[in-house]
């Protein structure tokens, strides 16, 4: 039996824990709130991320330590490497914990990113996020003058003052690469957030060119490689005209990969898991058009989603609180034409 060891048991935990099983994976979580949604489908070491005895116990019986959330101390994860293999690297989180490690990272590779600035911003609106911490449009707040500024500044610091992009849309790229260096992109998806929150995807995006989906294979692949990386990672992106803007990395499986369960030759987290292991990465080809759901503070009746054709139910187990990612709905279809009318009923069950 392989084991891997997995940081963070929430529902992406419980996805990749999925994705072990026919793969004769088994994964040992650490995660410190009980009865997390890893808890339904791996072994659950309940513990804070760096416990050292939970720590231990990952050392000890771990082919392989990863995550499934930024969040976690980095100094763990760097005593976990010395005595096992952790991908991704500590460092390679640690640039994706920090705002500002981000961007000089992306900068560095001439890959564009918002307008930004550590100071006072020099004009109004603007956004002043958290440079560490933030997720789902928390611990970030859009302010319209200098008062606004300082309290705000002071709410989040550390923080950074981003200017406002007026993009087109949001897309993402998810992408694996291997201990070899080999490499394998999704194509890119269109997200649609409102309060932060992603709500829906689409995949692939509609009305990508090929010179568009080059130009992301590029800039993921680049990063990647710069970043010695190893397993599935995420570029969030503004599409301004046919320019691309990077917002933000998210070094693990990601909410706007979901859809390749069903949705792709391989999932996302089974090609993580391949990625990790040192084996071949998989097709992340789509295998027709998908739209993925996502079910936030309430839940539809799971009957009236089954009842959809080619749409596939996910639930985390977790309690409804509002803002809270229940679970979600992938819809597939032979074409983005057959995907529409499934999709509007999903739509039409879920509270958005
Ligand atoms: P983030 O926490 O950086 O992923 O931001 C969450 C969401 O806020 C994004 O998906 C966008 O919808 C919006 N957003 C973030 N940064 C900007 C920006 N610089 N300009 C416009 N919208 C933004």
């Amino acid at each position: 039996m392989t084991t891997v060891g997995v940081l963070g048991g929430g529902q992406l935990g419980r996805m990749l824990a999925v994705a072990g099983v026919p793969l004769g994976v088994r994964c040992l979580v650490v995660e410190p709130v009980p009865d997390a949604p890893a808890a339904a489908v791996a072994e659950v070491i309940t513990a804070p991320y760096d416990d050292p005895s939970a720590l231990a116990e990952l050392a000890r019986r771990c082919d392989v330590v990863t995550v499934e959330l930024e969040g976690v101390p980095i100094d763990a994860l760097a005593w976990l490497a010395e005595r096992v293999a952790v991908h991704p690297a500590p460092e390679a989180v640690a640039v994706a914990q920090d705002r500002r490690r981000e961007k000089h990272s992306l900068a560095a590779l001439g890959i564009s990113v918002a307008p930004w600035t550590d100071g006072r911003p020099d004009s109004y609106p603007c956004l002043v996020k958290t440079a560490r911490g933030g997720f789902d449009g928390r611990g970030q707040e859009l302010v319209s003058d200098a008062d606004a500024w300082v309290a705000a500044a002071n709410r989040l610091a550390p923080c950074i003052t981003e200017q406002l992009v007026a993009f087109d849309r949001e897309l993402s790229i998810v992408a694996a690469r291997g201990i070899d260096g080999s490499f394998a992109a999704s194509p890119l998806v269109e997200n649609h957030h409102r309060d932060g929150i992603l709500r829906t995807t689409i995949a692939p995006a509609p009305g990508v060119s090929p010179a568009l989906q080059r130009a992301a294979d590029d800039l993921i692949g680049r990063l990647l490689d710069s970043l010695h990386y190893v397993g599935v990672a995420t570029v969030e992106l503004f599409q301004v005209g046919d320019r691309l803007v990077a917002n933000e990395i998210a070094p693990r499986v990601h909410n706007s990969g979901h859809w390749t369960i069903e949705g792709a030759v391989t999932s996302q987290f089974e090609q993580h898991l391949r990625a990790i292991l040192g084996w071949p990465l998989g097709d992340p080809s789509p295998r027709g058009a998908a739209a993925m759901v996502n079910l936030i503070g309430t839940e539809p009746d799971p009957a009236a989603v089954l009842a959809i054709p080619g749409a596939h139910l996910h639930r985390y187990g977790k309690a409804p609180r509002p803002g809270r990612k229940l679970g979600h709905v992938t819809v597939v279809a032979a074409s983005p034409k057959a995907l529409a009318r499934p999709l509007a009923a999903v739509h039409a069950l879920v509270n958005h």
